[in-house]
C-alpha cells in the first residue's frame, strides 16, 4: 500500500502579541484584559442548561487559549496532536500591521524569526513548513521576503488581499511573483469572504480585492506561478451554493458564487498551476463533504485541491482537526486523500 505521509498545507501559529490590541473589536480588548469573563459565561450557560450556548463559548475559550500561547512552538505543538508524526505543516504568517486596526506588538520580522527558529526546532522541525507573509504597502517588503527565503530557507509566500491591497499589486507584480518564480515557490493566497479584513472597508470592497477574478489578472500574467486560492471560496459561498443553487437565467451567476468558479477555472483547466484549499470550508463536514467529492470526481480538480485546515481558525468550530482529517480520510477513501494530502501539496510546493 502507498505511504501517505500527509503535508496539511494551511496552519497558522502566531500568537496575540503578533495581531493588533483593537482587532477585530474593542470587544477584544474586554476579553484580553478579562481572560475569565467568557469561562464566567460559560459557566453560567451550563447553569442555565443552555446547551448550545455553552458549547460555543467553550469553543471560543479554546480559540482564546490557543492564540494567547506565548509563543509559536507552543501553538504549534498543538496541531500536533491531532496528526500522525509523519505530517508536515505549511505555517503561514500574517502581517496585520497595515489593515488599520492598530500597532501590533511584535512585527512580521520577529514573526518570521520566531518561525524561522520554530523551523529549526530539534524535536518539531522537520514538521515545519515556512512561508513569508507579504503585504505589498510595507516598506522594505522585498528585502524582508529575499531575507526569509535566501537566510532563513521559507518554502513560499502567503498574501492576504482582504487586509487591503488588490492581488495584482504593482509590488506583486513587478517584484514578489517574479522572485516566486526565480526561485520556484508557491503563493497562498486568502479566497473567502471571511477572515482580517481592512478597517473602514466595505464588505463589497473587501470583496473586491479577494474574488477569484481579482486573482486573474496574477494567474494571466504568470502562467507558471502555483497559486493557490485558499479555502476554496470560503463556507459562506458553499453554503449559499448548496442552499439557493444556481440561477439559469442569470449568466452571471456562477461567476458570483467563488467555489462555483474556482471548480469552472479548475475544470476547464483555464489556468495550468493554479490550486485551492480546503480550509476551514471543510469543517462543516456533513453539509461540505458530498459536494467535495463531487469536485473531486472531476480529473482536473482531482489533480489541483490541496488538504489544509486553518488550524487555530478551526478551534471555534464543533470538530477537532484529528476528528476531521479522519472523517475525511475514511469518507473520500485512501487513494483520494493520498491524492490531496500527499501527491497534490508535493507538486504545488515544487518537491515533485
Ligand atoms: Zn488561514
Amino acid at each position: 500500500m502507498q505511504e501517505t505521509e500527509i503535508v496539511n498545507c494551511h496552519v497558522h501559529t502566531f500568537t496575540t502579541a503578533h495581531t493588533p490590541r483593537c482587532f477585530p473589536s474593542v470587544l477584544v480588548v474586554v476579553v484580553r484584559a478579562f481572560p475569565g469573563l467568557i469561562t464566567l459565561l460559560r459557566w453560567g450557560a451550563e447553569a442555565l442548561g443552555r446547551e448550545r450556548s455553552a458549547d460555543y463559548l467553550r469553543r471560543i475559550e479554546l480559540f482564546h487559549r490557543t492564540g494567547k500561547r506565548r509563543s509559536q512552538r507552543a501553538v504549534f505543538r498543538e496541531v500536533l496532536h491531532h496528526y500522525p508524526r509523519t505530517t508536515r505543516f505549511v505555517v503561514l504568517p500574517l502581517d496585520m500591521s497595515e489593515a488599520g486596526h492598530g500597532p501590533v506588538a511584535r512585527d512580521i520580522v520577529a514573526q518570521h524569526d520566531e518561525l524561522a527558529s520554530l523551523a529549526a526546532d530539534p524535536d518539531y522541525g522537520a514538521q515545519v513548513i515556512p512561508f513569508a507573509g507579504v503585504d505589498p504597502r510595507r516598506a522594505g517588503v522585498m528585502d524582508e521576503l529575499r531575507r526569509c527565503v535566501d537566510d532563513l530557507g521559507f518554502r513560499g509566500v502567503k498574501i492576504y488581499p482582504r487586509m487591503g491591497f488588490r492581488p495584482d499589486h504593482p509590488v506583486l507584480m513587478d517584484e514578489v511573483y517574479p522572485f516566486c518564480l526565480d526561485r520556484n515557490l508557491p503563493v497562498m493566497s486568502h479566497c473567502s469572504r471571511g477572515g482580517v479584513w481592512r478597517k473602514g472597508w466595505l464588505p463589497s470592497q473587501q470583496d473586491a480585492v479577494t474574488a477569484p477574478q481579482a486573482h486573474e489578472p496574477v494567474l494571466r500574467a504568470f502562467p507558471d506561478l502555483r497559486l493557490c486560492l485558499a479555502h476554496f471560496g470560503g463556507d459562506r459561498d458553499w453554503r449559499a451554493h448548496l442552499r439557493d443553487g444556481v440561477d439559469p437565467d442569470d449568466p452571471d451567476a456562477r461567476e458570483r458564487n467563488w467555489s462555483a468558479k474556482i471548480a469552472r477555472l479548475l475544470k476547464d483547466r483555464t489556468y495550468s498551476n493554479l490550486y485551492t484549499d480546503i480550509s476551514y470550508t471543510i469543517f462543516r463536514f456533513a453539509d461540505h463533504m458530498p459536494l467535495l467529492r463531487l469536485h473531486l470526481a472531476h480529473p482536473h480538480i482531482r489533480e489541483r485541491v490541496l488538504f489544509g485546515s486553518d488550524f487555530y481558525m478551526t478551534r471555534q468550530e464543533e470538530l477537532s482537526e484529528k476528528a476531521v482529517s479522519i472523517r475525511l480520510r475514511d469518507a473520500l477513501g485512501e487513494d483520494l486523500f493520498h491524492q490531496i494530502a500527499h501527491v497534490n501539496p508535493r507538486r504545488w510546493l515544487g518537491e515533485a
